[in-house]
């Protein structure tokens, strides 16, 4: 039976979960767009509206707007409440999430997002803040699902998928995210500009089981030449922190061919680390070319990459937020962008004995993404998984009470359904490690 879903948040992202649910009307029948602007989930619904394939089944998707400030926990609620939602789905910024799940436990309502929570004065990427709700949800007998858009989210899918069918342990995880695709301006971000600096000018670091030995203390180099720090993370396992962007690749990408990338931190290591078996190393690159780069340290070297308040005529500014304002929205950039992005995981480790290499990648093509919902490969890659989460949870595939990350689901149902919805997978089991 088709079921009532609460979408928080107008941007790119939102733009395509939104598209996508009214492409599955069996499941979503009725859909609340609500954001800061309500302008935006207007202009969302017209242009769903407007698209040839909507209503082409003749049970189209009833979607209504709302204004809302997510960060109004009683305002958020009554309107919950008023609405009386399936699920709430949190697709703004990852300023907003505890505020959202604040909301769904006094609303009795079940949760899913696309981000971790971030404090908006510090970067700092961990799950601590969301997994300290596991109780309340557990005991309201909700669901929590986070960070399902595609990393994190399929790339956990990947995971689970890859330890439930082919190994007994797995030892190390490789995640390799490309995007191939050019918009055609010198500096433009294809998410959220504020939340896309932040975490590319963060230190990087990888995840490890332990730390290295030496007779005399810590090892201060690491296996790739590297100056490190370990940190503990915040369950099981360390950080390895090396200085932003120090360790760099050379990938040649399916259907996108040679690129750089970058070791980066990312959330899902976190839990990735607490989850799969026997694993022992988690690292996470992603693609720059020079002029992202070049064009970052500027910004950074002239300190708009700040995330502090500064003093500027009398008036407290974000130099990042400012930043924000003068650069293009990402949701901008689909009639602009063209190419490919290939995301995916190398895994490494053992069944029955003898060594296995993994590979599962999706491959998006932008301009395809653009012709079918209006944007690009990146907010694509998001939003459609998003929608396949709420579709699990509304289906009963993935309902468990409690606070969960996706490798914590049954990823079948999960791999199917990317296959039918616009995100067909690859894979190959004689891959090309990463060194
Ligand atoms: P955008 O900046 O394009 O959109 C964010 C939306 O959230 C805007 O409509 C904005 O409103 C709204 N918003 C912000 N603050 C509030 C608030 N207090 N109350 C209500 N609405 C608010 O972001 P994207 O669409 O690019 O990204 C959406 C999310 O997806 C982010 O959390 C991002 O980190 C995540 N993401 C996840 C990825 C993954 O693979 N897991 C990859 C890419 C993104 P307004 O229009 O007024 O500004």
């Amino acid at each position: 039976m088709a079921k009532r879903v609460m979408l928080i948040g107008a941007g790119g992202v939102a733009g395509v979960a939104a598209a996508k649910m009214c492409r599955n009307p069996e499941t979503f029948g009725e859909l609340l767009i609500a954001s800061r602007t309500e302008a935006r989930c207007q202009a969302i619904k017209a242009d769903i509206e407007a698209r040839p394939w909507f209503a082409e089944k003749g049970i189209s998707t009833k979607i209504t707007t709302a204004q809302i400030d997510a960060m109004d926990v009683p305002r958020l609620t009554a309107l919950i409440k008023e609405y009386k939602p399936d699920l709430v789905m949190n697709i703004a910024l990852p300023y907003q999430d505890l505020a959202i799940m604040d909301a769904c436990l006094a609303a009795g309502v079940s949760y899913l997002d696309t981000a971790n929570y971030e404090p908006p004065e510090e970067a700092h990427f961990e799950y601590s803040w969301q997994w300290a709700y596991r109780e309340k949800f557990e005991k309201a007998g909700l669901t929590a699902i986070l960070g399902c858009g595609f990393d994190p989210g399929v790339t956990q899918v990947f995971s689970a998928y890859a330890q439930k069918h082919y190994f007994d342990t797995i030892e190390t995880l490789d995640i390799l995210d490309c995007n191939g695709g050019d918009h055609g301006y010198p500096f433009a971000t294809n998410f959220n500009p504020e939340i896309n600096i932040r975490e590319v000018a963060a230190k990087g670091s990888y995840w490890v089981n332990e730390k290295c030995k030496m007779e005399n203390g810590e090892c201060s180099v690491d296996e790739h030449g590297v100056a490190v720090e370990y940190k503990k993370a915040y369950d099981k396992g360390y950080w390895v922190e090396t200085a932003p962007m120090a360790i760099k690749r050379e990938y040649v990408f399916d259907q996108v061919g040679k690129k750089d990338m970058y070791l980066l931190h990312h959330e899902e290591l976190e839990s990735l680390g607490c989850n799969l078996k026997g694993i022992k190393r988690i690292r996470f690159f992603m693609t720059f070319g020079q002029s992202y780069l070049t064009h970052l340290k500027c910004l950074e070297n002239c300190g708009l990459t700040r995330i502090d308040p500064i003093d500027f005529k009398g008036q407290k500014i974000v130099p990042i937020e400012f930043l924000r304002a003068l650069l293009p929205d990402p949701a901008s950039l689909g009639p602009r962008t063209k190419g490919k992005t290939n995301i995916g995981c190398i895994f490494h480790g053992e069944k029955a004995g003898k060594p296995v290499d993994y590979y599962v990648y999706q491959v998006c093509d932008h301009q395809e993404c653009y012709a079918e919902v209006g944007s690009q490969a990146i907010s694509y890659t998001t939003g459609v998984p998003a929608m396949i989460g709420a579709k699990m949870f509304l289906e009963g595939k993935w309902v468990k009470p409690g606070v969960h990350t996706c490798e914590e689901f049954d990823p079948d149902p999960f791999m199917d359904a990317l296959n039918a919805q616009g995100l067909p997978w690859q894979e190959t089991f004689t891959p090309v490690a990463v060194p």
